[in-house]
């Protein structure tokens, strides 16, 4: 490594882009903590956040109620997660247009899992839509929203070749879709024979890594299989005998993440999406280390009453 590596330039921070994922607190005292989580990471000036959707519409209210205060409270562009499963067309309707009189017109469209859990087979509702990319279709015919998808850098787990899961892809984009956001991984080669791939097959959206610092090393590896992504042996490695340590566990976590979101931008990615567990410490460390400082908060846009003015 040497002070000429491009993730080393000083002017890098002002070329990234970042956005920063939450999921809604269930408790006040889970506010709480999220909510300081948004102070600090607002400065940092994120692209966007978005904040989860629970399985089967669980949270409905709780995700619209965290992006309105996010919208409502800070300068931050917010998107809601939003899922298809186990509803009808109506239904899915209903939230979205419910959603859109409370301000919100950023969504990440995704299709869910099971009620039965991650991994289960998938049968879409008989009247409802049938993957994330119906789903799109169905935002856009409602309103121009700005519709994020996912993207699988080691493919769905349901998907039976990358050729399909592409394809899939290709016609979340056809119907709309702005950007993809991919599933958390941990081998950077896979992330770009992936995004060669999507490019091979005329897809031009950005697909912006999706960053999941390692919080807990047991419940990744856990969710993990389940979600298609693969751990690495040397990553399980690092992590090894830390279980009761979770001082040296958060050091390691930090410089696991720093080192793939490194690499990342020496091979010219320009954006990260950072799943937070509604944590800061992580996720504002890494970016603090590439590059992005605190901006002053935007000032509150005055009311303007004369053309001169
Ligand atoms: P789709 O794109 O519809 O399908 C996934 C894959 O399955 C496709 O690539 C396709 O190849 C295959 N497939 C689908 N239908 C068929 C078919 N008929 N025949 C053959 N293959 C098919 N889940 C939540 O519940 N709430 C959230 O807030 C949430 N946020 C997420 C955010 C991100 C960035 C990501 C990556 C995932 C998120 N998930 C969330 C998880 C997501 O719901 C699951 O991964 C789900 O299994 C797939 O959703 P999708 O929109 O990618 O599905």
């Amino acid at each position: 490594m040497n002070q000429f590596r491009f993730s080393r330039r000083p002017d890098i921070g002002g070329r990234l882009r970042v956005s920063f994922e939450f999921f809604p607190p269930k408790t006040d005292e889970m506010e709480e903590r999220l909510w300081q989580t948004v102070t600090r990471l607002e400065p940092l000036g994120p692209k966007f956040v978005s904040v989860t959707y629970g399985a089967g519409g669980s949270t409905r209210e709780r995700t619209a109620r965290t992006v309105k205060r996010i919208l409502t409270e800070t300068g931050i562009p917010a998107a809601a997660h939003l899922t298809c499963v186990g509803a009808t067309r109506e239904e899915v309707d209903a939230v979205v247009r419910e959603y859109q009189a409370l301000g919100i017109e950023r969504f990440v469209a995704l299709r869910g899992d099971p009620a039965s859990g991650v991994g289960s087979v998938y049968r879409p509702h008989p009247g409802g839509y049938h993957n994330g990319a119906d789903l799109v279709a169905g935002l856009k015919s409602i309103a121009d929203f700005d519709v994020s998808v996912a993207a699988y850098p080691e493919k769905h787990p349901q998907s039976p070749d990358f050729a399909t899961d592409i394809e899939m892809l290709k016609r979340k984009v056809d119907n709309g879709a702005s950007r993809a956001i991919t599933q958390f991984f941990f081998d950077n080669d896979l992330y770009e024979r992936y995004v060669e791939r999507v490019r091979r097959a005329g897809i031009y959206v950005p697909i912006v890594p999706g960053i999941q610092p390692v919080h807990n090393f047991r419940q990744v590896a856990n969710f993990s299989s389940k979600a298609g992504a693969h751990v690495p042996a040397w990553l399980a490695e690092r992590f090894e005998g830390l279980d009761n340590d979770p001082q040296t566990h958060a050091l390691v976590a930090s410089a696991v993440a720093a080192e793939q979101v490194m690499d990342l931008v020496e091979r010219g990615v320009e954006e990260f999406h950072f799943y937070t567990m509604n944590r800061a410490d992580l996720a504002f460390a890494i970016c603090h280390m590439i590059g992005l400082r605190a901006q002053a908060p935007a000032p509150v846009a005055k009311q303007v009453n004369s053309a001169a003015a």
